[in-house]
């Protein structure tokens, strides 16, 4: 009988428990021992682990967060670290690792194969959708979600003062979330790092939409979605810029780490759950130092070096969409 291990590691997304419960469940069901590591590899260098069984998964689906905590380790990323980690492995008896995170969390793993020669599995768990070779990751859509009903309501207040908002969502380098949250609430305009020039020839399109609107409707409403980390000083320096082109009267909204909350929407709770059972049935496989992930429905297993080696594109249909109902879609 197998002993199997699971992890939560990095930024935490909505659906990580979901995937925790389809773990628990299926290694009951193979007759495997399971234990689960608290706060990502911080508790694997400490020994801090909590044995998972059936009675552990009770209301667990629908709870967002992780009950097994997550958190980031500098230790881990140093020769020792990993070294201290493998041993600890060695002496649980640990066959198989399970790493749900991001690709940090990858990349540690995959280090941590130098060490250690038990198996390893990767689950993408991260709102930013920003790992390849998975059509998306668990708290993706959750996250698209959250997004668009907090621009839904700043959309409110933005109307009933004819003012322009920014309005700035997560995705670290990514603009999945900002791309797929600006067309599900009819956002004005998006910035995303996918297409981003500079500064300077994303202000004149964004200037000649505000204007092209106003000049057609009157003073109405205009919301600009911006990733993260794509505006020179963020949305202070967009503030800054629009004022330089005479638009003033612009607010600023970070929605922050309420993006990584809540329970998981049905889309996440479904891929969190076929990924943790699929990765429990490669329990004692051939396959080590992949990831299970998900495309076109079917679960597909794709070497950890590959998620963060390959940049995974935006969908072309809903680029195509954002040419045409936002970021273009007043002619100069
Ligand atoms: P995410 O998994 O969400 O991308 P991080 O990038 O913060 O989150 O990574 C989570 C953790 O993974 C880090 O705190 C660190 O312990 C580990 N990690 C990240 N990069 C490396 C690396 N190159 N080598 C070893 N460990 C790493």
């Amino acid at each position: 009988s197998k002993r199997v291990a699971i992890l939560t590691s990095g930024g935490d997304a909505p659906g990580m428990n979901a995937c925790i419960r389809a773990a628990i469940i299926a290694c009951q069901k193979a007759e495997y021992t399971l234990l689960g590591y608290q706060h990502g590899y911080n508790g694997l260098l400490q020994q801090e682990h909590v044995s998972l069984s059936l009675g552990s998964t009770h209301n667990l689906i629908q709870q967002g967060g992780t009950i097994l905590h997550s958190a980031r380790c500098k230790e881990f990323k140093n020769r020792e670290g990993l070294m201290k980690a493998a041993d600890n492995l060695k002496q649980a008896e640990i066959d198989t690792l399970i790493v749900i995170g991001g690709d940090g969390s990858f990349r540690g793993a995959s280090k941590l194969s130098e060490h250690w020669d038990g198996q390893i599995i990767g689950i993408p768990g991260t709102i930013d959708n920003d790992i390849a070779g998975t059509d998306a990751t668990i708290g993706y859509f959750t996250a698209i979600d959250t997004a668009m009903s907090s621009i839904d309501k700043v959309r409110d207040t933005a109307d009933a003062f004819e003012r322009i908002f920014l309005v700035e969502v997560m995705g670290r380098n990514a603009g999945f979330l900002a791309l797929n949250a600006a067309l599900s609430s009819a956002a004005d305009y998006v910035v995303v790092p996918e297409f981003f020039e500079s500064a300077e020839t994303e202000i004149q399109k964004m200037v000649t939409q505000i204007k092209a609107q106003r000049a057609l409707k009157g003073a109405v409403s205009f919301i600009i979605v911006v990733a993260e980390n794509v505006w020179p000083n963020g949305l202070a320096g967009l503030t800054e810029a629009l004022q330089q082109h005479d638009i003033s009267d612009v607010r600023p909204v970070t929605l922050g780490h309420v993006q990584r909350g809540g329970s998981p929407v049905a889309q996440d709770r479904l891929l969190a759950t076929t990924l943790g059972e699929h990765a429990i049935k490669l329990v004692g496989s051939e396959a080590t130092n992949i990831m299970v992930g998900e495309v076109n429905q079917h679960p597909v297993t794709v070497p950890l070096s590959r998620t963060w080696e390959t940049s995974k594109p935006l969908n072309d249909a809903r680029v195509e969409a954002m040419r045409t109902l936002m970021n273009e879609r007043y002619s100069e």
